[in-house]
């Protein structure tokens, strides 16, 4: 729109206006969400795919916005993200994530692995670090049953304030999971760089495995790569039974998806998991 210079008010349309004037007021929304309670966090169970138990969960965030309802995260972490925002509510989300996780463990008596989404925004944010050190110990979780979650876009900023902060996250002893691999660029080079002990094939590529022999193609090359780096492989948005058998039969590890289960409140996950928690 720039390179259309002084006609670049032409590409406001009415929609784009109103668009724009949306985006405002959910910002405004989300500026209060916080301290009016309106987030929360779901609990995604992942599966061991040759035993079916669960052996992790991803954390996923919420919006109940009382003014537009349940908000889709596609579209409120991107403009957490652009605004600043992520920060409280990535801290909040730490807080309650430590929280839930460490009374849940305590009633399951033995440790789940959870995963967290974290942005490029909040590795760069001067006291992350500290912050989750502190939430870390504040609930005595074990560094090594907490997976970060980063997609390939975040590394290919290649900032300095990123890359350290995910150098020390790895020397306090968290693993690295590369997010939607396959939908990026250069991810092989990431892979050099990082320790990577996780890679999540993107539900693009699982979702076709069984019937589409590109597809199939792509993610047995990815498997292969990772078995061969010594790095687990989570098949992402497994769905149905074929797509989970031609997972575990050409050895990908894990399996996440709503053949399994929908990503499920605190109580719910309990209820899966055949537990009652306290917290
Ligand atoms: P993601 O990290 O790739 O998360 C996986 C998404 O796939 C989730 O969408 C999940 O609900 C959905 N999903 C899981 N299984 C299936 C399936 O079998 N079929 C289909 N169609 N979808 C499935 P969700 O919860 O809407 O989250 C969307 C994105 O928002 C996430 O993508 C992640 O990038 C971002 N996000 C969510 N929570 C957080 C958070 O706490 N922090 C940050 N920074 N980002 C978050
Ligand atoms: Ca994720
Ligand atoms: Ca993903
Ligand atoms: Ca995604």
């Amino acid at each position: 729109a720039k390179a259309a210079g002084r006609n670049t008010y032409r590409f406001f349309t009415p929609e784009m206006n109103r668009d724009a004037a949306l985006r405002l007021e959910l910002e405004t929304e989300l500026r209060h969400a916080v301290e009016r309670g309106e987030l929360y966090m779901v609990y995604q169970p992942q599966v061991d795919l040759e035993t079916r138990q669960v052996i992790g969960c991803e954390a996923l965030m919420r919006w109940s916005s009382r003014r537009f309802g349940e908000v889709p995260p596609d579209r409120f972490i991107p403009l957490a993200e652009e605004s600043g925002l992520i920060n409280p509510i990535g801290e909040w989300m730490l807080n309650r994530v430590f929280a839930d996780i460490s009374a849940l463990n305590r009633t399951l008596g033995r440790h789940l692995a959870v995963s967290i989404n974290i942005s490029s925004r909040q590795l760069r944010e001067p006291s992350f670090l500290e912050r989750f050190r502190h939430y870390l110990d504040e609930y005595a979780l074990a560094p090594d049953g907490l997976l970060i979650e980063i997609t390939e876009s975040l590394l290919v900023e290649d900032d300095e304030a990123t890359m350290g902060c995910l150098d020390a996250l790895v020397r306090m002893g968290m693993r690295l999971s590369m997010d939607d691999f396959g939908t990026g660029y250069s991810s092989l080079s990431y892979l050099k760089r990082f320790p990577f002990s996780e890679i999540k094939i993107d539900r693009d590529f699982v979702r076709d495995i069984s019937t589409d022999p590109g597809d199939a193609a792509l993610c047995l090359a990815i498997i292969a790569m990772a078995k061969g780096l010594g790095i687990q492989v989570v098949g992402e948005g497994v769905e149905t039974e074929a797509q989970a058998d031609f997972l575990s039969e050409h050895e990908a590890d894990i399996g996440q998806g709503y053949l399994f289960s929908r990503p499920l409140r605190l109580e719910d996950l309990c209820g899966y998991l055949g537990v009652g928690v306290r917290s």
